[in-house]
């Protein structure tokens, strides 16, 4: 008997329907992310991309069809889909008034896991924190160094999946030269990643697959060649068009 072997996905969007007032914000959106994966969701303002993120956190209930992180329903299991994430908001919200040690600590305590000094540091030079800084109150953080410290947590929480809104939003080039490079490693080392974004470079830069979503539903999807990257001017052509289609 020959075994269809399942294709793994890791984030699965399937037929998913997100109808929040009139009209829907998400239309039978359909994409999957297998393990190991960056996959960039690429849509213009209001195209539904932090909609779609939300809804795999479970703060938004699907009207119909699926969202579904390592084959579980997102809302059929919330507790163990959100353990299995990290999520790195637009403006990542750690404490200001605390240093980057001091909100790592904190949000590992929240979460009940326990690391070494070690660690801790270990995860910052992973993340290519500075380290003058691992001990300065994060008021004086660039958005740069707020993200590297958000990723130290993640990395710290052994988060297999990120979910990432517009993470590169507000960088200077160097630091989405640094913050690309850092998701790619990540990737590398294991961890899926889904990036939701309106930079065609950055995403050309960094994905495996690119998504083209447009007044919430998929338009196109690219795929990077074997050992290369997406060709950027024939997903900007894409997506030039799209919006003003
Ligand atoms: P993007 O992140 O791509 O800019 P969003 O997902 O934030 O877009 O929003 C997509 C559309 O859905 C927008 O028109 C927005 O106004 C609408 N929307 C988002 N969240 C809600 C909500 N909670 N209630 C009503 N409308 C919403
Ligand atoms: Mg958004």
């Amino acid at each position: 008997m020959i075994k269809i072997q399942k294709i793994n996905s890791v984030i699965e969007a399937s037929s998913l329907c997100v109808d929040i007032n009139t009209p829907p914000i998400l239309k039978t959106l359909n994409f999957q992310v297998k393990k190991g994966e960056v996959y960039a969701l690429l849509g213009g303002n209001g195209a539904g991309k932090s909609t779609t993120l939300k809804t795999f956190l479970g703060f938004n209930i699907p009207t119909s069809g699926n969202a579904k992180i390592d084959d579980q329903e997102v809302t059929e299991a919330l507790d163990t889909t959100r353990e299995k994430c990290a999520y790195l908001p637009e403006s990542a919200t750690l404490y200001p008034h605390l240093t980057a040690r001091e909100n790592i600590e904190y949000f590992l305590s929240l979460a009940n896991i326990r690391k070494s000094q070690d660690d801790i540091n270990q995860a910052f030079q992973k993340v290519a924190l500075q380290q003058d800084a691992w001990d300065r109150h994060m008021q004086t953080y660039s958005k740069g160094m707020r993200q590297k410290t958000a990723i130290a947590l993640a990395l710290l929480r052994e988060a297999p999946i990120f979910l990432l809104d517009e993470p590169t939003s507000g960088l200077d080039p160097v630091a989405i030269d640094e913050f690309n490079h850092l998701v790619r490693e990540l990737a590398l080392s294991g961890a899926t990643i889904l990036m939701v974004t309106h930079d065609v470079y950055g995403a050309c830069q960094v994905a495996d697959r690119i998504g083209l979503l447009r007044n919430g539903e998929l338009v196109g999807e690219f795929d990077a060649p074997e050992n290369g990257r997406i060709d950027t001017e024939e997903v900007h052509r894409a997506f030039a068009q799209k919006e003003s289609a």
